[in-house]
């Protein structure tokens, strides 16, 4: 069975097959230590070794510039809702949120608790061609934001905003979803942080991309875990972090390497994509709701005709070795995620499914 499925889940989602097994080769036996990496302390040489190179292979990859942190946290993408703020805003700061979605949502109720305003500059709405972001020209910034937030790629509902915002303020950006799905510019970015279970790792893990002259100037409550400035001191050591998991996206940063970094990511994700929408619109039995400006290369939702059909759909996909296509319990419907672990074939072998699905239906 697990040879001929495909995994379309929103996250915990797939990796890549080589890289599970290779750690399942050397599950008991991680570098001829004779135990696994999981019972390793992370102070030994080999193991900071191996951190290190992790480091610089996401470094590599992202092309990160001097001047940037980069920390494996704890908390997954949520630890960063709070961290964020606590770290480069003060209670009385103002900071200015896009709410573009579910997990912009989220983010936008738990700063609240840690700063003087939370101003929500935009939301999304409904265009002549689908849902949209509202256009930057009606953005209602802030004079003074410590920072701007926005989540480039909502997993939910699908929807992108694919140009780096123009604003003053420092850009904080949540790309749990979307991290190493395409080229960067993270020059651009005062923080971009990412949970790791989408396009990197294990689940509860995180990453963190933050630009040295933020840091500083915390509020004085933050956890000593969640202090970007103390774990860079510490190279994300202060506390043990998850050490499987950080052995672990380390091997997809090299996977990712070897499938020539994020310039080929990138266009095998807009393929396959592209695939997948272009089938969506030229049917008249699936639809998708989103601007086609606005859409996501990662997570695609779709509707059925009749809904009555939503559970047949998911059994049969089932069936077929279709899995973790259950649109999220807010929205309904389907939904595909294509990470980067996602092979074109998945998406071919969805698209036949599709098509078969409706003809008979
Ligand atoms: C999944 C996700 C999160 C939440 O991640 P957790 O690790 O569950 O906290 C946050 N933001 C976005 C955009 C996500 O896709």
């Amino acid at each position: 069975m697990s040879n001929s499925v495909f995994n379309f889940s929103a996250g915990p989602a797939m990796l890549p097959k080589v890289v599970m097994e290779q750690a399942q080769s050397e599950l008991l036996n991680w570098n001829n230590t004779g135990v696994s990496v999981m019972e390793f302390s992370h102070r030994d040489p080999a193991y900071v070794a191996m951190a290190k190179q992790a480091e610089h292979d996401l470094r590599d990859l992202l092309n990160v510039p001097d001047g940037y942190e980069v920390l494996f946290l704890q908390g997954g993408g949520r630890g960063q809702f709070s961290a964020v703020p606590q770290n480069i805003a003060s209670k009385t700061s103002t900071v200015d949120y896009l709410d573009s979605g579910i997990w912009s949502g989220y983010a936008i109720r738990e700063a609240q608790k840690y700063v003087g305003a939370v101003n929500v500059v935009a939301g999304n709405q409904e265009t002549g061609q689908g849902k949209a972001i509202a256009p930057r020209d009606q953005w209602k910034l802030s004079d003074n934001a410590a920072y701007f937030h926005y989540c480039p790629n909502e997993t939910v509902d699908g929807i992108a905003l694919h140009d780096i915002p123009d604003v003053d303020a420092p850009i904080v950006a949540d790309m749990s979803s979307n991290i190493l799905a395409e080229p960067l510019d993270v020059s651009r970015f005062g923080v971009i942080y990412a949970g790791a279970q989408k396009n990197i790792g294990p689940s509860g893990f995180a990453i963190a991309i933050v630009k040295k002259d933020l840091l500083g100037n915390p509020q004085p409550e933050l956890s000593s875990i969640m202090d970007y400035q103390l774990q860079a001191k510490d190279n994300s050591m202060y506390n043990t972090p998850n050490t499987f998991a950080w052995y672990l996206s380390g091997l997809v940063f090299k996977w990712l390497k070897e499938q020539g970094g994020l310039t080929a990511m990138g266009q095998t994700n807009h393929q396959k994509a592209s695939t997948l929408y272009s089938y969506i619109d030229g049917s008249d039995f699936y639809r998708n709701q989103v601007n086609p400006d606005y859409r996501s290369i990662m997570n695609i939702p779709f509707q059925l005709a009749d809904e009555r059909l939503d559970e047949r759909f998911l059994a049969e996909a089932k069936e077929a070795g279709l899995m973790g296509l259950k649109g999220h319990r807010f929205v309904g419907g389907m939904r595909a995620s294509l990470y980067n672990a996602m092979p074109l074939e998945g998406v071919k072998v969805l698209i036949d499914f599709m098509d078969e699905f409706a003809r008979k239906a």
